[in-house]
């Protein structure tokens, strides 16, 4: 395994790689301090492709003012240490000047998949992400890039990138991985006090009991998240800061949900810390490692 750090580096590594021989590259974007999440993510990039890259980068555009770029948690050792277990074949780690050179004027903007739930909570956002999956895309070239489902937009956002901008990578969406308590895995996670984290599993399930209404029967988008809303309200450290129900394709909010696939996503603070999770309804389709089929 090689630790990269710089684009120029990691740009003829990757030429060569395509040059001598026929195989695919796996690119795994994240940005770090990694978890059972990310490591989902790099088992799977292991098992469908050759070569694996790993990128490591706490991007500062995709931070907004007053959120947590600077105490967002970073542990390159232990990360690196983790990955090695993994026969990963690269880390690309770089700092914020080797991505975005000086005087970078250029951004990447996914109209219509980027303005609300996440992107309405903190604007630019999906803009700063677009940005940087470009440029980490342009300078690693990979057949196959893995995400996760945890970030439902940004999955959308990705999808909606590489079609429009005749990208040629695959996406491969994988499944959200979860603690015991269901509890989604999330960096963030390690902002969470004691008690926090004993409060934090209700989202999932109330996540879980909006699933079973729609199993049952419920149809009504405004029912189901009345559902989970009462289910987080009844745990006082949880702070709801949206709970929506949107078509999973395109976003546009429902108010019944007959026969489509459907997300229903939420953001929660408990204090300083902002989690997110979601659950897709009426999406049976999923491939054999349980990744989902593009649509
Ligand atoms: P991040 O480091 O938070 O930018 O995440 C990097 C990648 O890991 C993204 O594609 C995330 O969606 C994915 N990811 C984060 N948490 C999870 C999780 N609990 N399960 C599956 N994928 C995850």
């Amino acid at each position: 395994m090689e630790i990269i750090n710089r684009t120029q580096r990691m740009r003829s590594v990757s030429r060569k790689l395509r040059r001598e021989q026929d195989k695919t590259i796996g690119l795994v974007p994240t940005m770090g301090a990694l978890h059972e999440g990310h490591l989902s993510l790099v088992r799977e990039a292991r098992r469908m492709c050759d070569t694996v890259i790993v990128t490591i980068f706490v991007n500062p555009k995709q931070f907004g003012p007053g959120e947590d770029f600077q105490n967002y948690p970073r542990d390159l050792t232990k990360d690196t240490m983790l990955l090695g277990d993994y026969n990963v074949d690269y880390i690309f780690a770089p700092a914020p000047d080797e991505i975005y050179p000086k005087n970078s004027s250029t951004h990447v903007e996914v109209a219509g998949l980027s303005e609300q739930l996440e992107g309405a909570a903190r604007p630019g956002h999906f803009r700063g992400v677009a940005t940087v999956l470009t440029i980490l895309f342009n300078v690693v070239r990979p057949d196959f890039a893995f995400f996760g489902q945890k970030d439902a937009q940004q999955t959308m956002v990705v999808r909606r990138l590489v079609r429009d901008l005749a990208v040629d990578t695959e996406i491969v969406v994988l499944p959200t991985v979860r603690e015991d308590t269901g509890l989604a895995f999330s960096s963030r996670n390690a902002y969470l006090t004691d008690d926090d984290r004993r409060a934090a599993p209700a989202l999932y399930r109330a996540l879980s009991r909006a699933e079973s209404a729609y199993a049952e029967g419920e149809r009504s988008a405004k029912k189901l998240a009345e559902i989970v809303r009462a289910d987080i309200a009844r745990e006082p450290r949880a702070e709801i800061e949206y709970v929506s129900v949107n078509d999973a394709d395109t976003l546009e909010r429902l108010d019944r949900l007959e026969d489509r696939p459907v997300l229903v996503s939420l953001a929660v603070r408990f204090g300083k810390t902002r989690l997110i999770d979601n659950i897709l309804l009426n999406r049976a389709r999923t491939g054999k490692t349980g990744a989902l089929v593009q649509p």
